[in-house]
């Protein structure tokens, strides 16, 4: 039995499923979770959804305290690892305490990008990774009538619905030509374009912001545009995308590709030293290429790998990967990887609902839904099963994967 704990670097999504898969997949050795943020584990998903408008703490946290202590599972948190020493297998953290390893399992996250513009640091200039951020971000949507993003992106849209029902006038600048441009298709960019400004706020696209204006107080005041062009606010969030949290691993030389780069079983170029979530790049096992993914699934499905593996179970990583986001009443859904279609087939639902089928060549890929719970849960399970769906398959039941999926099981 080995004396030194499996070490869980950071305490967010992915580690805590380490944790907790470990356990129950009878791994019974010490394991050591370490993260940088204050108290027990909790979810991001809400700090842009319910919390912004609810702010109840306990409803974000992954587990209770008291399931730490029932699984033996030791819990740093406020402690930020500075670096690893691999040759001893043992990581350091800032204050220069020193912790040895049996195994080590990198889920450090990602970090918000920031833009290298004037006024990025004022006070009413915020961004939203943590709990600490979403606290500031709602105090500031007390106060303000004029909220701007910067980001069209789906945090920056999430957050300006929830602003938007607050009451606040919004107003979000995206650079790129379309909404959520770098995760989703053509059609379903334009539904929430069209959703956003319906619901009403103004949204202004291949718009660049050059600086943030303040007053002598230090508080923002609106944004300058790359045109000179000024728009006055006094809340502004800036949600540009993240970059992944690589430098414990850089520093300590392993492989970096758009993230800790990892194999087949999610293994670092070093055999003792694990990467998962936001933090590390794989290689899609469907599509052959090396992606980074920021979405709850993969956080959970690679930490249960991991800790299969880690309890004596390997498996390559293979999971199907999808990913939801809350704008108002708009729910997207997505099922598969859709990102590389090339083709799209585009299904209007009476109820307003609208379903994107998405193609590789003949392929089908991917599915992207707005509010069809039902038709994403389905080509979950259609794209799950493995083996080739085709166009024709598709074309064969009408485009209705529930009829499909019934097709695919009945011919097993
Ligand atoms: C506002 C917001 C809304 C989101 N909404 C959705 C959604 O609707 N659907 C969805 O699928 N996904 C959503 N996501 C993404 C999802 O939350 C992430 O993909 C998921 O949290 C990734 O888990 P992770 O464990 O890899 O990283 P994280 O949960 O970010 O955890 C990483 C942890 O490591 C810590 N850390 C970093 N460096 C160190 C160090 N050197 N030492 C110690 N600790 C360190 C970090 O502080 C952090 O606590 C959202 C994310 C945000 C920020």
């Amino acid at each position: 039995m080995p004396t030194d704990p499996i070490i869980i670097a950071g305490t967010g999504q992915a580690g805590l499923q380490v944790a907790a898969s470990l356990r129950q997949g009878g791994y019974d050795g010490p394991v050591l979770m370490i993260g940088d943020e204050p108290g027990l584990p909790y979810q991001r998903p809400p700090l842009s959804k319910a919390y912004l408008k609810e702010g109840d703490a306990e409803r974000l946290l992954l587990r209770a305290e008291a399931f730490f202590h029932d699984n033996d599972i030791a819990l740093m948190d406020a402690a930020r690892i500075a670096r690893i020493d691999r040759r001893a297998r043992s990581v350091t953290l800032e204050n220069g305490s020193d912790y040895a390893y049996e195994h080590l399992v990198l889920c450090v996250g990602a970090r918000n990008r920031r833009l290298p513009i004037e006024g990025h640091d004022l006070a009413n200039v915020v961004e939203l990774r943590t709990m600490a951020h979403a606290d500031r971000l709602r105090e500031g949507l007390q106060k303000a009538s004029h909220a701007i993003v910067i980001g069209g992106g789906f945090i920056g849209l999430e957050f300006a619905s929830v602003a938007g029902a607050h009451g606040c006038e919004v107003t979000v600048l995206e650079a790129a030509p379309r909404l959520m441009g770098r995760a989703i298709g053509e059609d379903t960019s334009r539904h929430f374009l069209e959703a956003h400004r319906a619901a009403g706020a103004t949204v202004r696209l291949g718009t660049a912001v050059s600086r943030i204006l303040s007053d002598d107080r230090r508080r923002a005041t609106g944004v300058e545009l790359a045109d000179g062009e000024t728009i006055l606010g006094d809340l502004v969030l800036i949600a540009a995308g993240a970059v992944p949290n690589v430098e414990l691993a850089t520093d300590a030389g392993l492989a970096v590709d758009n993230g800790i780069a990892v194999d087949s079983v999610l293994s670092t170029d070093d055999q003792a030293i694990s990467a998962i979530g936001d933090c590390a790049s794989f290689v899609a096992a469907r599509t052959g290429t090396r992606i980074r993914l920021e979405s709850v699934q993969n956080a959970v499905d690679q930490a249960k790998c991991v800790a299969a593996r880690l309890a004596g179970d390997s498996a390559p990583y293979d999971a199907l990967p999808w990913f939801w986001s809350d704008q108002g009443d708009q729910k997207l859904q997505i099922a598969g990887l859709t990102a590389g279609a090339d083709d799209h087939v585009v299904k209007e639902h009476e109820t307003g609902g609208l379903s994107v089928f998405c193609f590789s060549g003949d392929r089908f890929i991917g599915l992207e839904t707005v509010n069809v719970p039902a038709g994403h849960m389905a080509a979950r399970k259609v794209l799950g099963a493995g083996g080739e769906i085709t166009r024709r398959h598709l074309e064969e039941t009408g485009f209705d994967l529930r009829a499909l999926s019934k097709a695919l099981a009945g011919r097993r």
